[in-house]
């Protein structure tokens, strides 16, 4: 299956626009995410302030890692990239960036800068985020936090080498909010959150 990625580009020249990257299905086995943004785009409003570019499904297995036994979230090619042994639940790959998906989310945002990015995961029930010197990062988390009701935490506890997290948000200072979502949420309602935080990220953020 091919990455599907949808642009929305500003169409109101009230200000000057903020580029920003949500993406769903990092892991394969957390579904809600292509569930959010596909309803989303189908009811999404037409006035945008800000260029929005969504990726519903970035992975198209059905487990956590990709159909290579690659967990996409830890091969970023970040300082930290380390090589862990294949039946690993966290294997990064035999390389940093090897897998076609983390070559697609580098490639894109070599092109685009991007203000912001937006990962959409399960089960923690936390907004979580890395790169806390960007000045930018903490009121999105908490803006994010508002719309969704759940508690940001900085740390999730346990070391996370090649991650998307640390990839943007600690070497390239880019402002990334991880949302790991209830995985027993009722789908509708978490919509309901979700389209209140889109609308806010395509007008207001
Ligand atoms: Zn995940």
């Amino acid at each position: 299956m091919d990455i599907k990625l949808y642009k929305f580009l500003n169409n109101t020249n009230t200000k000057t626009p903020k580029n920003v990257l949500i993406v769903g299905v990092i892991h394969g086995d957390e579904p809600i995410g292509e569930f959010l943004i596909e309803k989303y785009l189908k009811n999404k409003t037409k006035t945008l302030n800000n260029n929005l570019y969504f990726i519903p499904r970035l992975n198209f297995s059905n487990k956590r890692k990709n159909k290579n036994n690659v967990d996409i979230n830890r091969n970023f090619p970040c300082k930290n990239w380390e090589l862990s042994t294949f039946d690993d639940d966290y294997f990064g790959g035999f390389k940093p960036n090897s897998e076609k998906e983390t070559q697609f989310i580098v490639n894109l945002a070599e092109n685009i800068k991007f203000d912001a990015i937006i990962t959409i995961h399960t089960p923690y029930k936390i907004i979580n985020f890395d790169g806390a010197n960007n000045q930018n990062t903490l009121p999105l988390a908490k803006k994010i936090s508002e719309f969704l009701n759940y508690p940001i935490q900085e740390d999730i506890g346990y070391p996370t080498p090649g991650s998307m997290g640390t990839y943007f948000g600690i070497e390239r200072n880019i402002p990334i909010i991880t949302i790991e979502c209830d995985e027993n949420a009722e789908p509708e309602a978490l919509y309901e959150k979700f389209a209140n935080l889109f609308n806010y990220i395509e007008k207001d953020f």
